[in-house]
């Protein structure tokens, strides 16, 4: 076999002897991407209906970020927050105006969703109260605060002690929520939709319920957009469906357009708790990172992206739907976020099945198959992937001709 057959076999191998085993070792080196497409070093190219878990909203290589991105780094690299630039101050003016929370508002830039998290957990300590209510299967990041947040008690085990004080009520239940949120809690955190967890959808009203349940107990509202932030669920954020505002917001994966970048809004009170000297970030909000985001929100707007994602990701509900294939339980979520969850653990068998017939997708869990490709994916190859699936849930599920 020639070098280009064996190239992803030969990364895999060079990945376990260089990387940390963190992670599983990847079937596949990538070396370009394009739009909603990618090519690895085979030569062989996918469908991207993963985005770098919901990170690349405008696919790869797009020409609003690579000439934002590369103007930027050309003439303004990095300046570290003892000095002010454009990119962030507009980027600033801009989340708060799109969240609709105004003068009302104050950003906190950092580099990640974890990071997010970890200033969203501080304003919650600088009320003074000790709690946080936060929801069974919740994901907020790996940091030991964050991780903290992170309802998942597997992932947690390993590093304690972690930072004290948070508590966990199962997500979607208004009376635990109810009933665990009291005058010693600082905060309660969600995520609007649980992404991690498999894309779980909360019944209609949960939100708002938890809005209320924080209000009358004197408690912050902190939403986790960290996965379903600018754009992701056909709003700009999330929390936009259900009418609501919340105290903190924390964002990241989708924000830079596949530069790392994340970010912790507080409103209100919230935007005053961290006071000067008492947080801070190298790299935060720096300018590279803040052209991109630029370029993402205006791109999203100026091409109505926000229409569109509400409704192809309906139409890929529907069309998933209409393969009534046995191997399916469930299609949800909200615009291009979404999972279809499986009568079986074949997620995995069933990415496999599909990267071989050239798409990229998520076993977010070993029975849940995640979507959550760029948010320019067209109708046309969205069809054509659904058309593909039945044939890859057939093969999963123990050999085609069985279905
Ligand atoms: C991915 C994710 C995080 C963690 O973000 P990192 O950038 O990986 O640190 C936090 N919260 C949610 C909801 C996420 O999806």
């Amino acid at each position: 076999m020639s070098s280009q057959q064996q190239a992803n076999a030969a990364a895999a191998h060079r990945w376990r002897e260089a990387i940390m085993p963190t992670y599983g070792t990847p079937a596949v080196e990538l070396v370009s991407g394009s739009g909603c497409t990618v090519t690895d070093a085979e030569g062989k190219t996918y469908l991207d209906l993963l985005g770098g878990i919901a990170v690349a909203a405008l696919g790869h290589a797009h020409s609003a970020v690579t000439s934002a991105v590369s103007e930027q780094i050309a003439k303004l690299g990095h300046v570290s927050n003892f000095y002010s630039h454009e990119p962030e101050l507009r980027l600033a003016e801009r989340l708060l105006q799109l969240a609709g929370v105004g003068d009302d508002g104050r950003v906190f830039f950092c580099n990640s969703g974890s990071e997010a998290n970890e200033a969203a957990f501080k304003i919650a300590r600088r009320t003074g109260r000790p709690g946080i209510v936060a929801a069974d299967g919740g994901f907020h990041g790996r940091t030991l605060g964050s991780l903290a947040l992170t309802g998942q008690p597997e992932k947690q085990r390993p590093f304690e002690p972690l930072p004290g004080g948070v508590s966990h009520v199962p997500f979607g239940d208004v009376a635990a929520l109810d009933e665990a949120v009291d005058e010693h809690t600082a905060a309660i955190v969600l995520e609007p939709i649980q992404g991690e967890a498999g894309v779980i959808v909360p019944p209609e009203g949960y939100l708002r319920s938890a809005r209320e349940i924080a209000d009358r107990n004197g408690a912050l509202l902190i939403l986790d957009e960290v996965q379903t932030g600018i754009g992701r669920t056909g709003h700009w954020f999330a929390f936009q469906r259900y009418g609501i505002v919340p105290d903190v917001i924390t964002l990241a994966k989708g924000l830079g357009g596949g530069l790392p970048l994340g970010a912790c809004i507080g409103v209100g009170r919230a935007a005053f708790l961290l006071e000067a000297g008492q947080h801070a970030t190298t790299f935060g909000g720096n300018p590279v990172c803040c052209a991109a985001a630029l370029a993402v929100i205006d791109t999203i707007e100026s091409e109505g992206l926000l229409e569109h994602v509400a409704r192809l990701g309906k139409e890929i509900i529907a069309a998933v739907e209409r393969l009534d294939h046995p191997a399916v339980r469930e299609v949800r979520g909200a615009g291009l976020l979404l999972a279809v969850e499986l009568n079986d653990d074949i997620a995995p068998a069933a990415v496999e099945s599909a990267r071989a017939r050239g798409y990229l997708i998520n076993p977010v869990r070993p029975d849940t198959l995640r979507l959550a490709p760029p948010l320019i994916l067209d109708g046309q190859r969205a069809n054509d992937f659904v058309r593909d699936l039945a044939e890859v849930l057939s093969e999963a599920a123990g050999g085609e001709g069985k279905n």
